[in-house]
Protein backbone atom coordinates (compact mmCIF):
# COMPACT_ATOMS: atom_id res chain seq x y z
CA UNK A 1 0.00 0.00 0.00
CA UNK A 2 1.36 3.40 -0.86
CA UNK A 3 0.50 6.65 0.42
CA UNK A 4 -0.15 9.99 -0.37
CA UNK A 5 -0.34 13.06 1.94
CA UNK A 6 -2.55 15.48 -0.31
CA UNK A 7 -2.04 17.92 2.91
CA UNK A 8 -1.02 18.20 6.01
CA UNK A 9 -2.66 21.53 7.66
CA UNK A 10 -5.50 22.85 9.14
CA UNK A 11 -8.73 23.99 8.38
CA UNK A 12 -7.26 27.28 6.64
CA UNK A 13 -4.11 25.79 5.48
CA UNK A 14 -0.74 27.52 6.54
CA UNK A 15 0.41 30.27 5.80
CA UNK A 16 -3.03 31.50 7.01
CA UNK A 17 -4.29 33.69 4.45
CA UNK A 18 -3.88 37.34 6.20
CA UNK A 19 -1.55 36.07 9.40
CA UNK A 20 1.63 38.04 9.89
CA UNK A 21 2.39 35.07 12.81
CA UNK A 22 6.03 34.11 13.50
CA UNK A 23 4.60 30.22 12.10
CA UNK A 24 3.31 32.16 8.96
CA UNK A 25 6.00 34.25 8.62
CA UNK A 26 8.73 31.66 8.52
CA UNK A 27 6.52 29.11 6.35
CA UNK A 28 6.29 32.14 3.76
CA UNK A 29 10.03 33.19 4.11
CA UNK A 30 10.62 29.12 2.90
CA UNK A 31 7.90 28.88 1.00
CA UNK A 32 6.47 26.20 2.57
CA UNK A 33 2.56 25.33 2.54
CA UNK A 34 0.42 23.21 4.30
CA UNK A 35 -3.13 22.50 2.33
CA UNK A 36 -6.24 21.08 3.90
CA UNK A 37 -5.39 17.62 5.39
CA UNK A 38 -6.41 15.08 2.88
CA UNK A 39 -5.15 11.45 2.26
CA UNK A 40 -4.64 9.16 -1.17
CA UNK A 41 -3.86 5.49 -0.79
CA UNK A 42 -3.30 2.83 -3.36
CA UNK A 43 -3.76 -0.42 -2.65
CA UNK A 44 -4.86 -1.98 -5.92
CA UNK A 45 -7.30 0.77 -5.69
CA UNK A 46 -7.51 4.02 -5.23
CA UNK A 47 -9.34 5.60 -2.16
CA UNK A 48 -9.19 9.12 -1.34
CA UNK A 49 -9.43 10.34 2.55
CA UNK A 50 -10.83 12.94 2.75
CA UNK A 51 -12.09 16.51 -0.17
CA UNK A 52 -11.54 19.33 1.55
CA UNK A 53 -11.73 22.90 -1.13
CA UNK A 54 -7.92 21.97 -1.91
CA UNK A 55 -8.87 18.78 -3.97
CA UNK A 56 -8.30 20.43 -7.04
CA UNK A 57 -4.90 21.55 -7.08
CA UNK A 58 -4.23 18.54 -4.83
CA UNK A 59 -5.25 15.76 -7.49
CA UNK A 60 -3.62 18.30 -10.42
CA UNK A 61 0.11 18.89 -8.16
CA UNK A 62 0.18 14.52 -7.86
CA UNK A 63 -1.07 13.32 -10.85
CA UNK A 64 -4.30 11.80 -9.73
CA UNK A 65 -7.12 11.01 -12.35
CA UNK A 66 -8.59 7.96 -10.73
CA UNK A 67 -10.53 7.64 -7.56
CA UNK A 68 -12.41 4.53 -7.10
CA UNK A 69 -13.96 5.42 -3.48
CA UNK A 70 -13.83 7.94 -1.39
CA UNK A 71 -13.57 8.02 2.66
CA UNK A 72 -15.19 11.12 4.70
CA UNK A 73 -14.63 11.23 8.14
CA UNK A 74 -16.98 13.80 9.18
CA UNK A 75 -18.50 17.01 8.44
CA UNK A 76 -16.38 20.24 8.81
CA UNK A 77 -15.77 21.54 5.16
CA UNK A 78 -12.22 21.15 5.54
CA UNK A 79 -12.91 17.16 5.07
CA UNK A 80 -15.81 17.27 2.28
CA UNK A 81 -16.58 20.60 0.77
CA UNK A 82 -14.11 19.65 -2.17
CA UNK A 83 -16.42 16.90 -3.16
CA UNK A 84 -18.09 19.53 -5.84
CA UNK A 85 -14.81 19.84 -7.68
CA UNK A 86 -14.81 15.70 -8.37
CA UNK A 87 -17.62 16.68 -10.82
CA UNK A 88 -14.55 16.87 -13.59
CA UNK A 89 -14.21 12.84 -12.90
CA UNK A 90 -17.81 12.45 -14.49
CA UNK A 91 -18.05 15.01 -17.02
CA UNK A 92 -14.51 13.86 -18.54
CA UNK A 93 -15.30 9.87 -17.84
CA UNK A 94 -16.57 7.79 -21.04
CA UNK A 95 -20.25 8.49 -20.47
CA UNK A 96 -20.74 4.31 -21.06
CA UNK A 97 -18.46 3.25 -18.25
CA UNK A 98 -19.18 6.03 -16.17
CA UNK A 99 -20.92 4.82 -12.45
CA UNK A 100 -20.96 6.99 -9.22
CA UNK A 101 -18.12 6.84 -6.88
CA UNK A 102 -18.89 4.83 -3.70
CA UNK A 103 -18.40 7.48 -1.07
CA UNK A 104 -18.61 6.60 2.67
CA UNK A 105 -19.04 8.02 5.80
CA UNK A 106 -21.51 8.28 8.88
CA UNK A 107 -25.09 8.76 8.30
CA UNK A 108 -25.02 12.13 10.38
CA UNK A 109 -21.75 13.11 8.20
CA UNK A 110 -24.04 12.05 5.35
CA UNK A 111 -26.79 14.90 6.31
CA UNK A 112 -24.24 17.15 6.12
CA UNK A 113 -22.67 16.27 2.99
CA UNK A 114 -26.41 15.89 1.07
CA UNK A 115 -27.81 19.08 2.99
CA UNK A 116 -25.22 21.00 0.85
CA UNK A 117 -24.39 18.59 -2.27
CA UNK A 118 -27.54 17.07 -2.73
CA UNK A 119 -27.27 17.22 -6.69
CA UNK A 120 -24.28 15.31 -6.66
CA UNK A 121 -25.77 12.15 -5.10
CA UNK A 122 -26.50 9.27 -7.53
CA UNK A 123 -24.47 11.07 -10.42
CA UNK A 124 -21.45 12.16 -8.94
CA UNK A 125 -21.53 10.11 -5.60
CA UNK A 126 -22.70 6.66 -4.94
CA UNK A 127 -24.26 6.87 -1.30
CA UNK A 128 -22.89 4.44 1.24
CA UNK A 129 -23.03 4.50 4.71
CA UNK A 130 -20.30 2.88 7.31
CA UNK A 131 -21.18 1.33 10.39
CA UNK A 132 -18.52 1.12 13.07
CA UNK A 133 -16.14 -1.20 13.38
CA UNK A 134 -17.77 -2.91 10.62
CA UNK A 135 -15.57 -3.85 7.09
CA UNK A 136 -16.98 -1.38 4.62
CA UNK A 137 -18.57 -3.04 1.44
CA UNK A 138 -17.08 -3.51 -1.61
CA UNK A 139 -13.80 -2.62 -1.60
CA UNK A 140 -10.82 -4.54 -1.98
CA UNK A 141 -8.94 -2.96 1.00
CA UNK A 142 -10.19 -3.90 4.40
CA UNK A 143 -11.30 -0.58 5.61
CA UNK A 144 -13.21 -0.16 9.48
CA UNK A 145 -14.21 2.79 10.68
CA UNK A 146 -14.08 3.62 14.28
CA UNK A 147 -16.09 6.21 16.25
CA UNK A 148 -14.24 9.54 17.17
CA UNK A 149 -15.04 12.65 19.22
CA UNK A 150 -14.36 15.68 17.68
CA UNK A 151 -16.78 18.39 18.35
CA UNK A 152 -20.63 18.90 18.91
CA UNK A 153 -20.21 20.59 14.99
CA UNK A 154 -19.10 16.88 13.99
CA UNK A 155 -21.33 14.33 15.21
CA UNK A 156 -20.53 10.97 13.41
CA UNK A 157 -17.06 11.34 13.09
CA UNK A 158 -15.10 8.19 12.27
CA UNK A 159 -11.48 7.08 11.07
CA UNK A 160 -10.58 4.43 9.69
CA UNK A 161 -8.19 1.41 10.06
CA UNK A 162 -6.70 -0.23 6.62
CA UNK A 163 -5.38 -3.78 6.80
CA UNK A 164 -4.37 -6.01 4.45
CA UNK A 165 -2.88 -9.48 4.18
CA UNK A 166 0.56 -9.31 2.92
CA UNK A 167 3.15 -11.88 2.21
CA UNK A 168 4.52 -11.49 6.07
CA UNK A 169 1.62 -11.07 7.75
CA UNK A 170 -1.27 -8.19 8.46
CA UNK A 171 -0.27 -4.92 8.10
CA UNK A 172 -2.34 -2.36 9.60
CA UNK A 173 -2.62 1.52 9.11
CA UNK A 174 -4.68 3.39 11.62
CA UNK A 175 -6.30 6.80 10.23
CA UNK A 176 -7.50 8.78 13.04
CA UNK A 177 -8.77 12.15 11.50
CA UNK A 178 -9.80 14.99 13.54
CA UNK A 179 -10.41 14.11 17.33
CA UNK A 180 -10.07 14.51 21.17
CA UNK A 181 -11.13 11.21 22.15
CA UNK A 182 -11.25 8.04 21.09
CA UNK A 183 -13.50 5.52 23.32
CA UNK A 184 -14.37 1.84 22.91
CA UNK A 185 -11.89 0.46 20.37
CA UNK A 186 -11.37 -2.73 21.81
CA UNK A 187 -8.98 -4.30 19.99
CA UNK A 188 -9.23 -2.64 16.66
CA UNK A 189 -6.43 0.11 16.81
CA UNK A 190 -3.97 -1.64 19.02
CA UNK A 191 -0.41 -2.15 17.80
CA UNK A 192 -0.87 -0.65 14.10
CA UNK A 193 2.10 -0.93 11.91
CA UNK A 194 1.22 2.59 10.96
CA UNK A 195 -0.49 5.76 12.52
CA UNK A 196 -1.74 8.95 11.45
CA UNK A 197 -2.62 11.54 13.86
CA UNK A 198 -3.36 15.04 13.99
CA UNK A 199 -1.12 17.72 15.57
CA UNK A 200 -3.45 20.44 15.47
CA UNK A 201 -1.63 22.20 17.88
CA UNK A 202 2.11 21.49 19.23
CA UNK A 203 0.82 22.10 23.17
CA UNK A 204 -2.28 21.24 24.60
CA UNK A 205 -3.86 24.59 24.44
CA UNK A 206 -6.37 25.90 27.41
CA UNK A 207 -8.75 26.71 24.49
CA UNK A 208 -9.10 23.51 22.34
CA UNK A 209 -12.03 24.63 20.01
CA UNK A 210 -13.77 22.59 18.45
CA UNK A 211 -11.93 19.48 19.58
CA UNK A 212 -8.55 19.44 18.26
CA UNK A 213 -5.27 16.96 19.29
CA UNK A 214 -2.38 18.43 19.97
CA UNK A 215 1.28 16.91 19.68
CA UNK A 216 1.58 16.56 23.76
CA UNK A 217 -1.80 14.68 23.94
CA UNK A 218 -1.31 12.65 21.10
CA UNK A 219 1.70 11.08 22.63
CA UNK A 220 -0.69 9.31 24.95
CA UNK A 221 -2.30 7.85 22.02
CA UNK A 222 1.01 6.95 20.45
CA UNK A 223 2.08 5.32 23.88
CA UNK A 224 -1.56 3.63 23.61
CA UNK A 225 -1.47 2.16 20.60
CA UNK A 226 1.96 1.62 20.29
CA UNK A 227 2.69 1.92 16.38
CA UNK A 228 5.15 -0.49 15.23
CA UNK A 229 6.71 1.32 12.75
CA UNK A 230 5.67 5.18 11.98
CA UNK A 231 3.89 7.83 13.46
CA UNK A 232 2.60 10.53 11.02
CA UNK A 233 1.51 13.83 11.66
CA UNK A 234 -0.67 16.12 9.97
CA UNK A 235 -3.86 19.09 10.06
CA UNK A 236 -0.54 20.94 11.53
CA UNK A 237 -1.89 24.77 12.35
CA UNK A 238 -0.49 28.32 13.48
CA UNK A 239 -2.76 27.96 16.46
CA UNK A 240 -0.27 27.96 19.37
CA UNK A 241 1.27 31.44 20.88
CA UNK A 242 4.79 31.66 20.80
CA UNK A 243 6.12 33.72 23.75
CA UNK A 244 7.20 37.22 22.71
CA UNK A 245 5.16 37.17 19.15
CA UNK A 246 2.98 39.99 18.49
CA UNK A 247 0.46 38.02 16.63
CA UNK A 248 -0.74 36.28 19.79
CA UNK A 249 -3.48 39.05 20.30
CA UNK A 250 -5.48 37.21 17.39
CA UNK A 251 -8.35 35.07 18.19
CA UNK A 252 -6.79 31.76 17.27
CA UNK A 253 -3.98 32.08 19.15
CA UNK A 254 -4.12 30.26 22.37
CA UNK A 255 -1.58 29.54 25.33
CA UNK A 256 -0.50 26.13 26.67
CA UNK A 257 -2.07 24.27 29.46
CA UNK A 258 1.70 23.26 30.62
CA UNK A 259 4.20 23.08 28.29
CA UNK A 260 6.65 19.99 28.14
CA UNK A 261 10.00 20.90 29.74
CA UNK A 262 12.95 19.99 27.99
CA UNK A 263 14.93 17.86 30.69
CA UNK A 264 18.27 19.67 29.04
CA UNK A 265 17.32 22.86 29.67
CA UNK A 266 14.34 23.18 32.44
CA UNK A 267 12.62 25.21 30.06
CA UNK A 268 9.61 24.34 27.73
CA UNK A 269 10.65 22.92 24.37
CA UNK A 270 10.18 25.62 21.86
CA UNK A 271 7.51 25.72 19.47
CA UNK A 272 8.15 24.61 16.20
CA UNK A 273 7.46 26.93 13.08
CA UNK A 274 8.11 25.00 9.69
CA UNK A 275 8.76 21.64 8.56
CA UNK A 276 12.35 21.19 9.79
CA UNK A 277 11.90 22.62 13.20
CA UNK A 278 8.62 20.46 13.70
CA UNK A 279 11.00 17.05 12.95
CA UNK A 280 13.36 17.88 14.75
CA UNK A 281 11.45 19.20 18.42
CA UNK A 282 9.74 15.92 17.53
CA UNK A 283 12.36 13.35 17.41
CA UNK A 284 14.10 15.32 20.77
CA UNK A 285 10.49 14.82 22.21
CA UNK A 286 10.54 11.18 21.14
CA UNK A 287 14.56 10.44 22.04
CA UNK A 288 13.55 11.83 25.06
CA UNK A 289 10.42 10.34 26.39
CA UNK A 290 12.17 6.65 24.02
CA UNK A 291 9.46 6.15 22.17
CA UNK A 292 9.68 2.99 20.27
CA UNK A 293 8.69 4.45 16.91
CA UNK A 294 9.39 6.99 14.15
CA UNK A 295 7.78 9.99 14.30
CA UNK A 296 7.37 11.59 10.76
CA UNK A 297 6.02 15.17 10.21
CA UNK A 298 4.24 14.36 7.19
CA UNK A 299 4.38 17.30 4.30
CA UNK A 300 2.22 17.95 1.38
CA UNK A 301 3.41 15.43 -1.39
CA UNK A 302 4.87 13.02 0.74
CA UNK A 303 4.85 10.12 -0.48
CA UNK A 304 5.11 6.29 1.27
CA UNK A 305 5.43 3.11 0.51
CA UNK A 306 3.87 1.47 3.62
CA UNK A 307 3.84 -2.18 2.71
ZN1 LIG B 1 -10.19 19.43 10.03
ZN1 LIG C 1 -12.95 19.11 11.99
Amino acid sequence: MDAIFLGTGSAWGLPEHGCRCRICQKMGQLGEERLRTALFLEAGEHLLVDCGPDIRSQLGRNGIENIDAILITHGHGDHYIGLDELEVLRRNGESVQWSPIPTFASETTWEIIERRFDYLVGKLLDKRFVKIGQPLETLRTRVTPFRTTHSKSAKGSVGYVFSEQTMTGVRKLVYTSDFVDVRDEGSLLGEPDFLIVQSHFFYEPMVNRPGHMSFQRSLEFIQRWRPKSTTFLVHISDADAIPGDEANVSLKKTEPVEPMINPRTGQPYGIPTCQDEWQERVEEIRMDLNLPCKITVAHDGLRVSLW
